[in-house]
């Protein structure tokens, strides 16, 4: 050990013990004061991403990308759930379930309950659902788990097909607002959009639920700027090739609609502006419902990623620290990142 390794070690010593000077009256355990002397950093928020079955062939990819995003805000430590039985992971994709590092699973036919699909939601700041069209039903007691953690105000973010699943699960429903499919029609509720002169609507009459064109590149128009998620964004901007989802209904109970889509494809299935971004209030929780992101294209958009990021980072915390980066899109142009997976 050299003389500067002594000098330095000394100059720590007295660092770490005089700290308790600027601290008063220190009552501390032996255990509190040992995490005094730890650098002060500042937990990451825990979030959980649960899939394993959804008709969108990409879902085992785009949940490690939306893993990868969170990670490299610096801000979040990532889980992923998943069910034993998975549906719909297409040939290219299969390669990516093994890196979510959850164990084995098993691909069937079509989807299959799993009764041991139970995760603790009580343990992280935010439950990221990828799961889509047809997923088979939770089991009750996980059904209840997710009703109990968002009532005492949990975080929730619906991405694109997850606001498919589910149907029959009326609290499911009041927390995503709005689904699509799954034989929804007005049972679930309203039909909720803007129309072309900016009134926002919300419809009972009777139909299906759940309708998109061809995937485009379409605008998105801000309708609430100052929600943290929205503020700062340009008032439109572009999406990359994506789906836009139109016809939704569903409770729509303590729903806010944050930004709506265009369909511009000239076989858009309606002629209104359909709700994209939206956060709905459900007990003392918070949700966030993009219904963007159809496929690794759309989710490599940097409107996707900013608004998924913000939006997961709001349903965490009720705020947001996240900046709009500068590549974000504009209302000329949509702007993406091709995505290279982190080794
Ligand atoms: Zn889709």
């Amino acid at each position: 050990m050299t003389i500067l390794s002594y000098f330095v070690i000394g100059l720590l010593t007295l660092t770490l013990s005089s700290e308790p000077l600027s601290k008063p009256f220190p009552k501390s355990t032996s255990n509190e004061k040992e995490q005094n002397n730890k650098p002060k950093q500042k937990a990451p928020l825990r979030a959980l991403i649960v899939d394993g079955q959804n008709n969108h062939a990409v879902w085992p990819k785009s949940t490690l990308m939306m893993k990868q995003y969170l990670e490299e805000t610096g801000l979040f430590q990532v889980d992923i759930y998943r069910t034993r039985f998975t549906w719909g992971e297409g040939e290219n994709e299969k390669s990516y379930l093994v890196l979510a590092g959850v164990g084995e699973t098993t691909n069937t036919v079509n989807p299959q309950h799993d009764p041991e699909f139970i995760p603790k939601f009580a343990d992280y700041d935010v439950v990221i659902s990828n799961f889509g069209w047809k997923a088979a039903n939770w089991p009750e007691t996980t059904q209840k788990a997710l009703e109990n953690y968002m009532s005492a105000g949990g975080g929730f973010v619906s991405v694109h097909a997850a606001n498919n699943s589910f149907p029959d699960w009326l609290e499911y429903n009041k927390m995503i607002g709005l689904g699509g499919w799954g034989d929804r029609t007005e049972k679930n509720g309203p039909y909720v959009y803007y129309t072309n002169e900016g009134k926002l609507v919300r419809d009972l009459s009777p139909g299906k639920s759940g309708a998109h064109g061809p995937s485009h590149e379409f605008p998105i128009t801000l309708r609430a700027k100052d929600h943290p998620i929205t503020k700062g964004m340009p008032e439109v901007w572009m999406t990359t090739t994506d789906e836009c989802y139109a016809q939704l209904r569903g409770p729509a109970e303590n729903l806010t609609i944050l930004a709506t889509g265009k369909d511009v494809s000239g076989k858009a299935p309606t002629d209104r502006h359909e709700p994209m971004l939206m956060v709905v209030d459900y007990g003392k929780g918070r949700i966030f419902h993009t219904a963007l992101g159809h496929d690794a294209v759309s989710i490599e958009s940097v409107g996707f990623i900013t608004s998924f990021l913000r939006g997961v980072e709001w349903a965490a915390t009720g705020k947001v620290t996240i900046p709009i980066p500068p590549d974000f899109p504009t209302a000329g142009n949509s702007t993406s990142r091709e995505f290279e997976l982190r080794k």
